[in-house]
């Protein structure tokens, strides 16, 4: 063993999740792996996706589309964010789409085609009420203009429309009908203009889940993938989470009453009782904000952490229960055996299910089960 906390990834679980969304949407599946597969491991994640369905992959940013290629994976990827000192020549070699949400970045992204004599594969991102990339009712003609020219000059070819939503957990909201008016009127508008894109996107796994009408050619779940609820305040339709992580009782010993624990004292024993250490800490992506709040499963039950977590441990008061030095405890996981989940997680310590899991430091072994 090398690390005493672990994350396994059930492989069978992302295939399963990836297989029922496709059959839930009706629609083909850009599995999103960005920032490691929200903490998954990119490659085997992205691999058991395309084994179960999924058509293409999304990430964030060109070097984790090069990762992927280096890996010897062939299917198309789409780099979504593209700052403006992005290695597109790089990433056209390398057969990356491109997101491209301004008249500067086309031109950038064309003149790095130009000198490679090859068409950059490009989705022109629309603004449709979030605020964050790409350009609104205002600035979509002239991206659309440039990349058209771009276009006939052959410096690029125009693959996809798309839009992202900024409410889509919240059905009722009323930006959810005001984005997808806008996407519908934006796409038109290119679409008038000349465009022929082989894809227009715009759902992510809460809107593909409860929100039909952003479906369009493709859907781009992340967090559904992974199996957790993207919109806990919905059900959803049976997905399993993929990830555990597990870590080991390194030292089990009887405190007095009255012994403060961890830094600070936050928690202080109110009987002669065992305590016992857990390696894990925030180095290893426990919330420090989960002190003396999150559950864990040890000797057989879910316990609250006792006092401070620290950068690399926490503790448990586990009263008179036996536990001895290597026995198992369950930080989070699907659930079945009582463990809290991510969720549960993100509930306690007011975040979301993505954080728990993308957060989980790096000298965490990511072990791929099937
Ligand atoms: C991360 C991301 C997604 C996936 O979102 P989930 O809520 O995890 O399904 C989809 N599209 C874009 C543009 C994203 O950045």
């Amino acid at each position: 063993m090398t690390h005493p906390t672990r994350a396994l990834v059930d492989l069978s679980a992302i295939r399963d999740n990836v297989r029922l969304l496709a059959e839930a949407a009706g629609r083909p599946v850009m599995a999103m792996v960005k920032a490691d597969a929200y903490g998954h491991g990119a490659v085997p994640v992205a691999k058991a996706a395309l084994e179960a369905g999924a058509s293409w992959l999304g990430v964030a940013f060109a070097d984790e589309a090069l990762a992927l290629r280096a890996a010897g994976i062939t299917a198309p990827v789409l780099a979504g964010v593209c700052p403006p000192d992005t290695d597109f020549a790089a990433a056209i070699a390398g057969g990356v789409d491109l997101g491209v949400g301004s008249v500067g970045l086309v031109r950038a992204v064309a003149a790095a085609a130009a000198a490679k004599g090859v068409p950059a594969r490009i989705h022109l991102k629309a603004d449709t009420g979030m605020s964050r990339g790409g350009q609104t009712r205002d600035g979509w003609p002239a991206l659309v203009e440039a990349a058209l020219k771009a276009e006939a000059e052959g410096a690029v070819r125009i693959i996809g429309l798309w839009s992202h939503m900024a409410c889509s957990d919240e059905p009722e909201h009323p930006s959810v009908a005001r984005q997808t008016a806008a996407f519908a009127e934006m796409v038109g508008y290119a679409e008038r203009a000349g465009v022929r894109p082989e894809l227009r996107h715009l759902a992510n796994s809460s809107a593909a889940l409860h929100l039909p009408e952003t479906r369009w050619d493709l859907i781009r779940p992340g967090l559904a993938i992974y199996g957790l609820n993207p919109a806990p305040a919905l059900p959803d339709p049976g997905l399993r989470p993929a990830m555990t992580l597990t870590s080991t009782v390194t030292v089990a010993k009887r405190v007095p009453a009255g012994s403060g624990v961890s830094y600070g004292h936050l928690y202080i024993t109110d009987r002669e009782t065992t305590v016992a250490l857990v390696p894990a800490g925030y180095a290893d992506g426990v919330p420090r904000s989960g002190s003396n709040v999150l559950e864990v499963l040890a000797a057989g039950r879910r316990r609250k952490i006792a006092g401070r977590v620290c950068m690399d441990q926490f503790v448990l008061d586990v009263g008179d229960d036996p536990i001895e030095e290597g026995d198992e405890v369950v930080l989070f996981g699907p659930g079945d055996r009582g463990e809290a989940t991510a969720t549960d997680w993100a509930d306690a310590v007011g975040t979301v299910s993505y954080e728990i899991v993308t957060r989980l430091g790096g000298r965490v072994p990511r072990v791929h089960t099937d």
